[in-house]
């Protein structure tokens, strides 16, 4: 099922975190900022709007921040959510440092739970430090462990999302082992891609020289520990793989578009996109915006027309791709971030995704858990 198969109402809680990751993909935005969260009248009007406009039933929780330290307020959406519909499923994106109080609760309600946890203790450590000398994975490997044991029959997966780092590319084997040994069965890799700011990638050359991410390595260890995991049973797939199991002209939900709810009061269509007031480059993403006086989202007509001729048809460089139906055009987000166009291209990844169609081919059967 392609990943824009995906449909779900997101809500970025708030800016407020309790990590310190050293590659957070917003901490420059985070740090100039007044912490902001979500108001509760706006995510009330935000299911409304949606279970009006989608017979999609699921809700999430994102960042920017973390959204358990928005505990009452995560309950309290989630309620409301499944008073006006009792089918209503959870899914949580967290760095999964969070109280006893809170993994209760999660084990009540949720039914998707997406660790940020990028393996063994001395990478997670190194890479998503609590600040000081706080390590985080012993907790995190806590409240998997906690959580997994707790859940019995209940429709309950936990699973992990690794940012890749060259820390740890070329111990993807050594990751799938560390994850089962918790109890994970699922888990998406995503390569590291560089933060968002103010200007476009391509014109910001601390950042570019900053970067690093060596593609080919990436994917000679994925590819193995691909093949590793799937005798164990674990499924271990990358983002660059998120379409591979059907057919799709778009890369995601972004081109529906759906709605990301903003804690300054936006609609943004990408996780990549958290504020609305000033998203400079990555602006094509807001459509739509809180009006405090109609009590109603406006939206952006023009702005959700050009999402959703974001399509694999209508990208140049995609026309003649072998990959273009498992991959959609690739991550919009990314690339607008990169090449400030919401037609660009990233040819080194599209190099890796015409790789990845050619050694692993298309997955014989839906994803049971689409990319976060
Ligand atoms: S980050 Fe990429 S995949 Fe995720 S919502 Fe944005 S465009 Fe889609
Ligand atoms: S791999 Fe690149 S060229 Fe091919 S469909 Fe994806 S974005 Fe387009």
């Amino acid at each position: 099922m392609p990943h824009v198969k995906k449909q779900m109402i997101s809500f970025f809680l708030t800016t407020k975190c309790n990590l310190n990751c050293i590659y957070c993909y917003n901490k420059e935005e985070r740090k100039k900022i007044r912490e902001k969260t979500l108001p509760l009248e706006i995510a009330k009007a935000g299911i409304d709007y949606f279970f009006e406009n989608n017979c999609s039933r699921h809700i999430r929780f994102y960042g920017p921040g973390e959204p358990t330290q928005e505990f009452g307020l995560m309950k309290e959406i989630t309620s409301y959510a499944k008073s006006v519909d009792s089918h209503v499923t959870v899914e949580i994106q967290t760095n999964g440092v969070f109280s006893k109080n809170v993994r209760e609760w999660m084990l009540r309600n949720a039914n998707i739970i997406w660790m940020s946890f990028d393996g063994p203790p001395d990478i997670q450590n190194f890479n998503r430090p609590i600040g000081g000398e706080h390590p985080s994975a012993p907790i995190i490997e806590d409240n998997v462990k906690w959580l997994l044991k707790s859940k019995g029959n209940q429709n309950l997966m936990v699973g992990a999302r690794v940012t890749m780092t060259d820390k740890n590319i070329s111990r993807q084997r050594e990751m799938v082992d560390y994850f089962n040994s918790l109890g994970i069965k699922h888990i998406w890799t995503n390569p590291l891609f560089p933060s968002v700011g103010k200007i476009p990638v391509c014109n910001d050359l601390e950042k570019l020289n900053r970067y690093s991410f060596d593609m080919d390595s990436y994917l000679d260890y994925y590819i193995d520990a691909y093949y590793y995991a799937r005798e164990k049973n674990i499924f271990y797939g990358s983002f660059l793989t998120c379409n591979f199991d059907g057919e799709a002209n778009v890369h995601c939900r972004s081109c529906t578009p759906v709605p990301h709810l903003t804690p300054d009061g936006y609609v943004s269509a990408c996780d990549m996109v958290v504020l609305g007031e000033n998203a400079y480059h990555m602006d094509c993403f807001i459509y739509g915006k809180w009006n405090q006086d109609s009590k109603k989202f406006d939206f952006n007509t023009e702005k959700i027309e050009a999402l959703r001729q974001r399509t694999s048809d209508n990208l140049s460089h995609c026309k003649n791709c072998p990959a273009k139906l498992h991959c959609g055009g690739y991550c919009l987000g990314e690339v607008v971030n990169e090449t400030g166009n919401l037609g660009g291209q990233k040819p080194i990844v599209c190099k890796a995704i015409r790789r990845l169609i050619e050694e692993i081919g298309i997955a014989d059967k839906p994803y049971e858990y689409l990319h976060p």
